[in-house]
């Protein structure tokens, strides 16, 4: 069981209330819901640097190594998310959107540069640290899903709470996870598959899946990498519909990379990788 916490390990942070909203009944009593929008700025309208941030990256650089070779990918990227956006981060194949998503997660750490989240600098925190906060704080989903054939629906979507928790402390509030774990199945459009394994569903029910997952702990943040890269463009469309709602009316600030344009747009704001830098708009 891991003792420490985010907080513990880096105790000037201290976890936000949960959002009001989440955790409501389904995306209709969400519509009802939505009394107050997130607010977000205009499309197109990147936000500065500075107070006010969810998460912010400041002159970020990160070089692979093969062989004897270096690789440059991102040469100084600064990007940021206010509280309750939804940006995309799009670029060529190869121009470093999941490497950047790494480093905003703390998968990785870059080479130069800082990323700070709620106004704190997390590319540094000891690795336990940065465990406590994907597991808390982050929801990451990505293009092929990552769930754990042994495990059902239902139980892949706990995981991450029995992680988090330890085993002992998990189980004392079992009841308690597992209601808000189908709730959150529900509201993803799942619950006729909570004893189904990953074999047993389809690419867009285990995305579906995934994102409940991802939303376990009441994340403040949710990274996407290619969320729909790996579905129909149909079913993608509806994927991209459940992270709008997500977005739009449980206020959960995303930054999603993709690599299509038309997915992008459905975005409030996109962020372009070309040559290892932020792309400046005109
Ligand atoms: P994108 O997601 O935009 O397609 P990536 O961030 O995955 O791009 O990769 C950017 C570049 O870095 C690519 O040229 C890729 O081959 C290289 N790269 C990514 N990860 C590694 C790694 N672990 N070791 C070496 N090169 C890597
Ligand atoms: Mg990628």
């Amino acid at each position: 069981m891991n003792s420490v916490t985010y907080a513990s390990a880096a105790p000037h942070l201290r976890r936000p209330a949960q959002r009001s909203g989440v955790l409501l009944d389904s995306f209709q009593d969400l519509d009802r819901a939505a009394a107050t929008p997130a607010t977000v700025p205009a499309a197109g309208n990147p936000a500065a640097p500075g107070d006010g941030q969810l998460l912010c990256a400041n002159k970020v650089f990160k070089s692979y190594r093969q062989n004897k070779h270096i690789i440059p990918v991102l040469r100084g990227v600064d990007f940021s998310i206010r509280p309750g956006e939804f940006v995309a981060v799009v670029g060529q194949s190869g121009s470093g959107k999941s490497t950047l998503l790494h480093l905003l997660g703390t998968l990785d750490a870059p080479d130069a540069g800082e990323i700070h989240f709620e106004g704190n600098r997390i590319d540094n925190l000891p690795s336990q640290a940065r465990d406590v906060l994907r597991n808390r704080y982050f929801g990451m989903i990505f293009q092929f899903y990552h769930l754990l054939p042994e495990l059902t629906t239902l139980e892949n979507v706990l995981a991450p709470k029995m992680i988090g928790q330890g085993v002992f402390r998990y189980w004392i509030n079992k009841r308690q996870h597992q209601e808000e774990a189908r709730h959150l199945l529900d509201l993803v459009g799942l619950s006729h598959r909570l004893n189904h394994k990953p074999k047993e569903l389809s690419g867009g029910e285990m995305q579906r899946a995934a994102i409940a997952r991802a939303l376990v702990a009441a994340p403040q943040l949710l990274l996407a990498d290619e969320p729909t890269g790996n579905l129909d463009r149909q079913t993608g469309q509806e994927i991209m519909e459940l992270l709008q709602s997500l977005n739009r009316r449980q206020n959960l600030t995303i930054v999603m990379v993709t690599h299509d344009q038309t997915i992008a747009a459905l975005a409030d704001r996109t962020v372009r990788l070309v040559e290892g830098l932020v792309e400046r708009l005109a």
